[in-house]
């Protein structure tokens, strides 16, 4: 079982995330646990200060390293990841990152803890991504303007890739025995709406020539 640890300042952002989607039916299932923790409970100060002005000079305020240090230290060692635990990794999410592809969705679906540290303001003291994580992610070449999304993003697509998560554990079975994952464009009833009509192969029968068409429309995202 896969277990998450959010780090986040904003905890209450994925309170729909986790109990309106298929990741409430998968923690139940006890396929995943999904834990979202408050960088303000590993505060040592009594204003729970989680920022601080940046050296240097600039506008705004950086991510202290001390209470990210504090938690992920205590979630490698805390009693229920400990029992799991044969790999933990940490993961930071910045737009400074390496892009996240299905390829890496693999890699990380093989380890038993991930810890996501959910980047706000404008960003986190470096020595977070020097010292403390392993992985430094970013989801793509935009700015948001917090983590919490990315690890959103990051969740889905590696939840996705445990057995019995989505749909029958068939489905991922067949996926998987292919190189890559091809994504082509899908049609469902009716066969006709205002005078948009689904193409005349899919509804053919023949299954060589429907596999390639949508060979030919597919996109191939490597795995
Ligand atoms: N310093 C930046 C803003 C930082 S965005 C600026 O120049 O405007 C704040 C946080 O959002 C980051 O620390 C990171 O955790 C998250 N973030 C923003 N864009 C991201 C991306 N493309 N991928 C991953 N995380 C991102």
């Amino acid at each position: 079982m896969i277990r998450f640890d959010i780090i986040t300042i904003f905890p209450n952002l994925f309170d729909g995330f986790l109990n309106e989607s298929l990741l409430a039916k998968a923690q139940k299932k006890k396929l995943l646990k999904i834990e979202i923790h408050n960088l303000r409970d590993f505060t040592a100060d009594k204003h729970k200060k989680v920022d601080d002005k940046l050296f240097g000079g600039g506008l705004g305020m950086v991510m202290k390293v001390e209470p990210i240090y504090r938690a992920v230290q205590a979630l490698k060692k805390s009693p229920a990841s400990l029992k799991l635990r044969r790999t933990s990794k940490t993961i930071l999410f910045t737009p400074r990152g390496k892009k996240f592809t299905q390829k890496m969705a693999y890699e990380f679906s093989k380890f038993d803890q991930l810890i996501f540290i959910c980047g706000r303001y404008e960003g986190v003291d470096e020595r977070v991504a020097k010292n403390i994580a392993d992985y430094k992610i970013s989801i793509g070449d935009y700015v948001l303007m917090g983590g919490e999304i990315p690890a959103m993003a990051v969740i889905e697509i590696v939840s996705r890739l445990i057995p019995g998560v989505i749909g029958k554990p068939e489905f991922l079975k067949e996926r998987s025995i292919r190189k890559a994952f091809v994504e082509y464009p899908q049609y469902t009833r009716p066969e006709m709406f205002k005078d948009w009509k689904v193409p005349k192969v899919l509804l053919s029968g023949d299954h060589k020539k429907i596999e390639e068409w949508r060979k030919k429309h597919g996109k191939v995202i490597e795995k």
